[in-house]
């Protein structure tokens, strides 16, 4: 929704809006916001409403802990799971320093100045994510299981799927906020389900996927359930994953559905790119040490390919007609920052239209049953959350894309998780309640 400050001060007027959430992401993606009375909404939009950054991991040190939250007018929602009198509206924000400028671990503007870089190229980048997860019963006390929902498969229905109500009232609550589901339907796992809304630009569609995330667990928790978007919840079974799908429009028009020498080569040069560079970002795109568990089974990738129709490879041509012409990245996992993940792939398709990069040879075999003598020749998405996070260290392309500063914070993060777990009793549902 375009709207200006003078609208939404308007709109909240009218609509007997009562509390309005500013809201944001810390560095490892998780949702966070503070709210504000309507009376303060205009000093929000002026100079921001100040929080304590130093208490959200990652951020800054005590000494320089306030910063500002300043509402992106742009972004208004109401939230439908939340009363209808007094209402609920929520804002996602830019982060500010003290002196105006922008917070270094913003995430949201991190992926902004990509996409504008993608813009200074000539290009939008159009984004779709689709995002899988897993529906688990929850104790007596309300507290989450892994004891799934349903023991339905993939594209099953009911009474098997027992997810079908739960679908439906995502499906409406995503459509009140502007967000258009376009499928949903019963996933591999038991208990596990998939929603696909439209893509959009990459902005957005960050945006989109947080909300996404609320709404699938507040409407999850309504019907005594608790959703899980970590990446392998339950050993054995299927992953759940958070393809990405990419495609490039100049002035309005889909290169990838383009048959102009020119473009297909601008198009397969963003390919190139993305298959180069994944290694060094999978510990972005791939945050929890689970991740590593979920790649290379379950039509989750292991190496670095690409093919047109394969579920087994890292890049995917879809068939696809029109303005859905696109690649599909399926390595990222659903408990990404969405923000960063964006950022990164974007910019290492950018990286690959910049230097003209070459498309490897597509390989379409099945990589789950192929020969060693296929597979050894080929390079390897890094096995643990610690060969990733050293590959992310080392990379110049991961830095320049994110700035040193939150690369150098992410790391850290990263490895007080890795040591919090190694003394955890119970390693599986360690981080259950966060992702
Ligand atoms: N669950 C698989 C993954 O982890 C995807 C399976 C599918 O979408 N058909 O990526
Ligand atoms: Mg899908
Ligand atoms: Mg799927
Ligand atoms: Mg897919």
């Amino acid at each position: 929704m375009t709207a200006t400050v003078q609208e939404v001060l308007q709109f909240v007027k009218e609509n007997d809006v009562k509390f309005i959430r500013l809201a944001f992401c810390d560095l490892l993606g998780r949702a966070k916001n503070i709210s504000i009375m309507p009376d303060e909404l205009p000093e929000a939009f002026e100079n921001g409403i100040s929080f304590d950054a130093h208490a959200i991991n990652g951020f800054t040190d005590i000494t320089n802990s306030d910063l500002f939250l300043v509402p992106d007018p742009t972004t208004l929602s109401v939230l439908p799971w939340r009363p209808q009198q007094g209402r609920v509206v929520r804002f996602y924000c830019n982060i500010k320093n003290p002196d105006g400028s922008v917070f270094w671990g913003d995430t949201r503007s991190i992926l902004r100045s990509v996409l504008r870089r993608g813009e200074q190229m000539g290009f939008s980048c159009m984004v779709g994510a689709e995002c899988e997860f897993y529906l688990f019963k929850t104790d007596d006390t309300g507290e989450p299981t892994t004891i799934p929902f349903d023991q339905g498969g993939y594209l099953d229905v009911a009474p098997l799927d027992k997810g079908e109500n739960v679908r439906r009232e995502i499906c409406l609550c995503l459509e009140e906020m502007g967000i258009k589901p376009e499928s949903s339907h019963h996933e591999q796992g038991p208990g596990q389900n998939e929603i696909d809304f439209k893509f959009s630009d990459g902005l957005s569609c960050a945006d989109n996927l947080v909300t996404f995330k609320q709404v699938v667990k507040s409407i999850a928790a309504r019907n005594g359930l608790f959703a899980s978007f970590s990446p392998k919840p339950l050993p054995d079974r299927s992953g759940s994953g958070l393809h990405i799908n990419l495609s490039l429009a100049r002035n309005g028009f889909n290169v990838f559905r383009s048959s102009e020498k020119k473009d297909l080569k601008e198009a397969e040069s963003f390919i190139a790119g993305i298959l180069l560079k994944t290694p060094e970002m999978t510990a972005f795109l791939n945050p929890l040490p689970s991740s590593y568990e979920r790649l290379g089974a379950f039509e989750a990738p292991k190496y670095v390919s690409w093919s047109p129709g394969n579920r087994s490879q890292l890049v995917r041509i879809p068939v696809a007609t029109g303005d859905k012409m696109r690649m599909e990245l399926r390595s990222p996992d659903p408990a990404t920052n969405p923000y960063l993940a964006f950022a990164l792939v974007i910019s290492a398709g950018l990286y690959g239209i910049e230097y003209g990069l070459p498309l490897p040879d597509s390989l379409n075999v099945d990589l789950y049953r192929a020969d060693e003598s296929v597979t050894d020749s080929l390079e390897r998405l890094p096995d643990s959350l610690e060969e990733a996070l050293k590959l992310a260290a080392e990379s110049e392309f991961v830095r320049d894309t994110l700035g040193e500063k939150v690369v150098e914070r992410y790391i850290q993060l990263k490895q007080q998780e890795l040591q919090e777990l190694n003394r955890a009793v119970n390693k599986r549902e360690h981080f259950l309640e966060h992702y």
